[in-house]
């Protein structure tokens, strides 16, 4: 099998520019809470796009036909420009949840562009078309994207596997289940639910794929993890590096599935030494305990 070779870049001159450029409804320059970026693999490229104070949406881009799908598109006008810049055709928004942070863009875009098709798993999600169930698939171009629910944080979450081909890396879009060494809270849902969610389906994906997640809270979920297991080197290892990176402004997004297990407590549930932190050896009581634990940190 090929082996995958992946590129980060910063965005060069085209994303750069997206800042300056305005709508022609805007009357303000766009601003963003952390750096845009662009990650290249071999058939997709993933476009980075900073959202309100610290959320992520993301442009799914399939390089052979150039055809696009946003994940989240909270602020149509940083997408709509992402889009213009990038000169690809945006026909897909795939959203994660109902929460306003997520699906708020979403009237606005199909207004602009009634051809859109917006998938969710809820029908309390904003200009929701096409109602998505666990394994549904469709695709972006040549590229395949399977729907996994996962409810916890809200009833029809959902979060987006998307594969391309061999040689490539898979990458999965958590919204808010999972984040870098955290998860979401439990709104709608139980413990159970949010071990089912972490474990049996989004730890059952390869361990390279690729996590790109809803929210930049790497650095405050990483303070809760060393608060749980203060001698796990992975754990210390990616807060410097964390730290590193928001201190130039720059995302600590993605992560993989692998490393996930490493640092991300929520996904480390069935580990002795989490359970020896919640006193308990079942992983759906660890679960809720760290819930609260973190709820209260
Ligand atoms: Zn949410």
């Amino acid at each position: 099998m090929l082996k995958s070779v992946r590129r980060l870049v910063a965005v060069r001159s085209a994303l750069k520019s997206i800042s300056a450029v305005r709508h022609c409804s805007s009357t303000s320059p766009l601003e963003y809470h952390s750096k845009p970026l662009r990650f290249t693999q071999a058939n997709m490229d993933v476009i980075l796009l900073p959202a309100l104070k610290d959320n992520y949406m993301y442009l799914i881009i399939d390089q052979a036909t150039k055809e696009c799908a946003c994940v989240d598109p909270v602020e149509p006008e940083k997408v709509l420009n992402a889009v213009k810049e990038m000169g690809v055709k945006l026909t897909t928004l795939m959203t994660t949840h109902h929460h306003w942070d997520h699906a708020g863009g979403n009237k606005e875009l199909v207004s602009k562009c009634p051809q859109l098709s917006v998938f969710g798993g809820d029908k309390q999600i904003d200009g929701l078309k096409e109602n998505v169930v666990h394994g549904d698939e469709f695709k972006i171009g040549q590229l395949n994207v399977r729907c996994l629910h996962t409810p916890c944080h809200t009833t029809g979450h959902i979060c987006y596997y998307v594969t391309a081909g061999e040689g490539e890396d898979p990458a999965v879009f958590t919204g808010d289940t999972l984040f870098i060494a955290g998860c979401g809270r439990f709104f709608e849902g139980t413990p159970e639910n949010m071990k089912t969610a972490l474990i049996d389906i989004l730890g059952e994906l390869p361990p390279k794929t690729k996590v790109y997640c809803g929210h930049e809270y790497t650095v405050n979920n990483l303070k809760f993890a060393l608060s749980v297991e203060p001698k796990n080197q992975d754990m210390i290892t990616k807060m410097a590096w964390a730290q590193t990176k928001r201190n130039e402004n720059k995302p600590t997004i993605p992560s993989t599935i692998g490393d996930e297990f490493k640092f991300n407590p929520f996904m480390r549930v069935r580990e002795a030494s989490v359970m020896n932190y919640t006193g308990t050896s079942d992983p759906v009581e660890t679960m809720g305990f760290l819930r609260k634990a973190k709820d209260k940190f």
